[in-house]
């Protein structure tokens, strides 16, 4: 759901489509809101147009500060897929974990320091200036203002924003150990987002501020993305090195795509454990059909449909080579929210990972090392 612009330092630039909307809130509230406090007496063009810009110096301020998440990565041999605009921020898409303490410092610390450098910038160039054009004025006071919040944000101590991979990396350096590093990170981040929404609740009950609304939600963005983040580095440490085709299931058992949805359910589900099945029409892949996809058709038509008419087409369909890593697998089904890969090599099925045969290696590496 994202649109790519343009290419910036040879790193792809896509906005996602929440941004269009979120562009046209902050610019209209900057022009009723913040503009006519901080300038009073103008004409409202002057607040649409200041608006209009601000918006866009805080956009463009986001984006210099992903472009020095990404560049950093890329110093540091960590590729990056490109930057992504998205609602209240951005993210760089950077494809792995780094290597070492010293590098995630590096990488995270690079961002907010760009934004204070900003800040820094748009501050000097607005005291020295002669205040003349006012709408210049006023949109150097504003990216001073927003830059230094964007570095103040993005500094609090919550895995995974950068204050948090700060403070991992930090005991990262002295423990030697990613996992626990990162779980030390995480419940600090966990009492950060617990302290913020607490607070957010004592605002609402004895102030009755909205504002404690807002501070619930991130209390709780916060707590949730760090266990989530938590997960991740558990499974990509246990499946460091890993191949698909080391874990892969080799004898898949597939499906005819002719077969009724009455057979399908008799020969298929009931007599194997699996929650799905690669579809196979002449010998090829054609689609995967899951229980889900059965579920979803009333058994009154399960002896008129067929296996074709309900799976997932081979147009639409995930795959992934025996080559790639396991890490990457699990990535992909995370992201699509499905629970196997059909492997295949030159248009051929050669077996099937599937979410559980991940969940047993980390499972099983999490108990003999951590
Ligand atoms: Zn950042």
């Amino acid at each position: 759901m994202s649109i790519k612009i343009g290419k910036l330092f040879g790193i792809e630039v896509r906005f996602h489509f929440s941004w269009f909307i979120i562009f046209a809130l902050i610019s209209w509230s900057l022009s009723i809101n913040y503009l006519p406090g901080q300038y009073p007496n103008q004409s409202s063009s002057f607040y649409y147009v200041v608006g209009v810009i601000s918006a866009a110096m805080l956009f463009f301020s986001v984006l210099l500060h992903e472009v020095a998440h990404s560049l950093e990565s890329k110093k540091n041999n960590i590729s990056v897929k490109g930057i992504t605009l998205y609602f209240l921020g951005g993210v760089s898409e950077i494809e792995e974990e780094p290597k070492t303490a010293n590098a995630e410092l590096r990488i995270a610390a690079v961002g907010p320091l760009t934004s204070i450098i900003l800040s820094a910038i748009f501050y000097l160039t607005y005291s020295l200036s002669t205040r003349e054009p006012l709408w210049l004025t006023a949109v150097l006071q504003y990216s001073s203002y927003i830059n230094l919040i964007l570095a103040i944000f993005n500094l609090i101590p919550a895995f995974p924003m950068d204050g948090g991979r700060i403070l991992r990396a930090i005991i990262w350096d002295r423990n030697k150990n990613l996992l626990s590093s990162t779980r030390t990170a995480t419940q600090i981040s966990k009492m950060f987002g617990y302290f913020f929404a607490g607070i957010g609740i004592l605002d609402m009950l004895f102030l009755s501020g909205v504002d404690g609304l807002w501070l619930i939600i991130i209390g709780f963005y916060i707590s949730n993305s760090a266990e989530q983040s938590l997960n991740e580095t558990r499974v990509s440490h246990a499946l460091a090195g890993v191949t698909v085709e080391e874990i892969m299931t080799k004898e898949v058992h597939t499906v005819e795509s002719d077969l009724t949805l009455q057979q399908l359910s008799d020969y298929a589900f009931t007599k194997y454990k699996h929650h799905g099945f690669p579809v196979i029409s002449g010998g090829e892949l054609v689609g995967i059909v899951t229980d889900e996809d059965l579920r979803k058709r009333q058994p009154e038509r399960w002896d008129e449909l067929r296996v074709k008419d309900i799976m997932v087409p081979k147009e639409k369909l995930l795959t992934i080579s025996s080559k790639d890593m396991a890490v990457d697998a699990f990535v992909k089904m995370s992201k699509n929210g499905i629970g196997r890969l059909p492997v295949v090599e030159q248009g051929k099925l050669i077996g099937i990972i599937s979410r559980s045969d991940l969940t047993k290696i980390v499972q099983t590496k999490l108990l003999y090392k951590t």
